[in-house]
C-alpha cells in the first residue's frame, strides 16, 4: 500500500463515583432530566468547587493500572468554549500539568503483541447532554439540554498516534475497557456513554515519519462502529490523496445509519480554547504515600489473570482468555476448582454446556452455586449418571437451582451399569432386531449405533455408554461365532 494509517485515540471515561467531581449532586444514570443539579454544576455565579476525593482515587488507580506515571502535583485549567451543553461556557480540565503522563497497554494483534503507548491521563468534568429532536445533530428542528451529567468526573486517556487500523483501535479499546473494569473505576458502558472514544486519523506515505493532516472522528458509539468508522475514514482520505488533493483538518461525525463520516466543523487548535489556570481550585498535590497505598491495592489485572489461569489450571490460552474476558465465568470456574481437581473436565463443562445454557436461560454465572456443579460432576465421575443425563440435569439446575443429587434420587435416573443389569437388555435388543445384526455383520457401522440407540431408548437414556458399547460388540461377535466365545 502507498499510504499507512495513523490513529490516535482519546478515550473519555465516566468514573464510578456516587457524586459529581466538584459538588455533591448524584451521578445516577437515567433520572428525570435536570434533577441531579445544583448551583455549582449549573454554573451559577458565586458557587465554588470542592474536590471529590473518590474521583481522584479512581483516576490514580486507573493511571497506575495503565503504567502511567503519576504527577504528584497537577493543576486544573479552564477550557473555554461556548456550547449549550456547557453551563459555565468553560470546562474544568487539566491542560499542561495533567494527573499522569505516559503509560502503555499491550495488545495482541494477529498473533503478535504490540505495546500501545499513552501520552497522558487527566481528570476533567463531564458536559451536559444534548437531545436533538430528529434523527441526528444534522437537521434537527430543536435541541433539549439535560445537565444531570454536567460535572460527573471524567478521565481522559490519550494514546500516542500509533494504531494502524480500525481493527487495531477496536482491540486496544476492548483491552483497555477490560483493564478499567477490573480496577473497578468505571462501568465502561459504551451504549450509556460512560466510555466514549474519539479518534484522530491521518495517512502518510508508507515509510515516512511525518504525520499527515488529520481528521477527528466523533460519535462512535460501539466497538464495532469504532472499527467501521476508522476504516471508512482511512479509505476516504486515501481516495483524496490518491487523486492528488489534500485532506482538510476537520471534525467529522460518524453516521451509524449511512455508515459514513460527515464533516461537522473545522477542527479547533488548542489555542482556540484559551486555557488558563482555574482560579477557584488550588493545584492538586498528592502525597506519595497516598499513591503507594493505591498501587498496593490494585487488583489482579486481566493479563496477569490470563497467565495465572494458564499456569495454575493448565488451561489453553484460548480458555484463559475466555475466563478473563468473562470475569464472572472465571470467578465461577475458580470457586469450583478450589474443590474439584479435574480441571480439564471442569473447563470443558464450563466453556461448553454451562456457557451455552447460561446464554440460553439469560442467567449469569454468579447466580449459579458452585457446589451444584461440583455435585453434578461428581455424579458423572462416580458413574451414577451418564453424560447425556448430566447435560439435561445441568439445564434444569441452571434454570431452577435444584440440586442434581436430589433430582437423581427423586427421579430414579441413575445410570444403569454392570454386566448383570445391562446384559439382559442388550440380549433382548439383539434378538428383537435381527436385520440390524445382519447389517452389522456385513460391516455397516451404523448398525451398531442403531442398536445402541435401541438400548438407550429402552433404558430411558440411562445406560452406561461405554459399557453398553462393549457388551453389544461382544454379544454381536459371539452371535456370529455361534456363541463359541467364552464369556
Ligand atoms: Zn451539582
Amino acid at each position: 500500500m502507498k499510504y499507512e494509517v495513523v490513529i490516535g485515540l482519546e478515550i473519555h471515561l465516566e468514573l464510578q463515583t456516587q457524586s459529581k467531581l466538584f459538588c455533591g449532586c448524584s451521578t445516577a444514570f437515567g433520572r428525570e432530566p435536570n434533577t441531579n443539579c445544583c448551583p455549582l454544576c449549573l454554573g451559577l455565579p458565586g458557587s465554588l468547587p470542592v474536590f471529590n476525593r473518590k474521583a481522584i482515587e479512581l483516576a490514580v488507580t486507573a493511571a497506575l493500572a495503565l503504567n502511567s506515571s503519576i504527577q504528584l502535583k497537577s493543576r486544573f485549567d479552564r477550557k473555554n468554549y461556548f456550547y449549550p451543553d456547557l453551563p459555565k461556557a468553560y470546562q474544568v480540565s487539566q491542560y499542561d500539568q495533567p494527573l499522569a503522563r505516559g503509560g502503555c497497554l499491550e495488545i495482541e494483534f494477529e498473533g503478535s503483541r504490540k505495546h500501545v503507548n499513552l501520552e497522558r491521563i487527566h481528570l476533567e468534568e463531564e458536559a451536559g447532554k444534548l437531545i436533538h429532536a430528529g434523527d441526528s445533530i444534522l437537521g434537527a428542528d430543536y435541541t433539549l439540554v439535560d445537565y444531570n451529567r454536567a460535572g460527573i468526573p471524567l478521565l481522559e486517556i490519550v494514546t500516542t498516534p500509533e494504531l494502524c487500523s480500525g481493527r487495531e483501535a477496536r482491540l486496544f479499546l476492548e483491552d483497555l475497557r477490560l483493564v478499567l473494569l477490573y480496577c473497578g473505576v468505571s462501568d465502561c458502558k459504551m451504549e450509556e456513554g460512560s466510555l466514549r472514544c474519539d479518534a484522530n486519523i491521518s495517512l502518510r506515505s508508507t515509510g515516512s515519519r511525518e504525520l499527515g493532516t488529520k481528521a477527528e472522528v466523533k460519535n462512535m458509539n460501539s466497538f464495532r462502529s469504532v472499527e467501521q468508522a476508522l476504516d471508512y475514514e482511512a479509505e476516504r482520505q486515501e481516495a483524496i490523496l490518491s487523486a492528488g488533493d489534500s485532506v482538510i483538518q476537520e471534525t467529522c461525525h460518524w453516521d451509524e445509519e449511512k455508515k459514513v463520516t460527515v464533516p461537522l466543523r473545522g477542527k479547533e487548535g488548542s489555542s482556540d480554547y484559551r486555557y488558563f489556570p482555574e482560579p477557584d481550585l488550588l493545584p492538586l498535590v498528592l502525597q506519595s504515600s497516598f499513591v503507594e497505598s493505591l498501587a498496593a491495592a490494585l487488583p489482579e489485572l486481566p493479563y496477569e489473570r490470563r497467565l495465572r489461569l494458564q499456569e495454575q489450571y493448565q488451561l489453553a490460552k484460548k480458555e484463559a482468555f475466555l475466563l478473563t474476558e468473562n470475569r464472572e465465568l472465571g470467578d465461577f470456574f475458580e470457586s469450583v476448582a478450589r474443590q474439584y481437581e479435574d480441571y480439564r473436565s471442569l473447563i470443558n463443562w464450563v466453556q461448553g454446556d454451562l456457557l451455552y445454557q447460561l446464554h440460553e436461560s439469560g442467567k449469569h454465572a454468579k447466580e449459579i452455586e458452585p457446589r451444584l456443579l461440583i455435585e453434578l460432576l461428581l455424579l458423572v465421575d462416580k458413574g451414577i449418571i451418564n453424560r447425556p443425563v448430566a447435560k439435561d440435569l445441568l439445564t434444569e439446575m441452571i434454570k431452577t437451582g435444584e440440586s442434581p443429587q436430589k433430582m437423581v434420587q427423586e427421579r430414579g435416573i441413575e445410570q444403569i451399569s454392570g454386566r448383570d443389569k445391562l446384559l439382559p437388555i442388550v440380549e433382548q435388543v439383539v434378538n428383537e432386531n435381527p436385520e440390524a445384526v445382519k447389517n452389522f455383520h456385513r460391516g455397516k457401522k451404523k448398525a451398531l449405533a442403531f442398536l445402541v440407540g435401541k438400548v438407550m431408548a429402552s433404558t430411558g437414556g440411562r445406560a452406561d455408554p461405554n459399557e453398553l458399547n462393549q457388551l453389544l460388540k461382544e454379544k454381536l461377535i459371539k452371535k456370529r461365532t455361534g456363541g463359541r466365545m467364552k464369556d
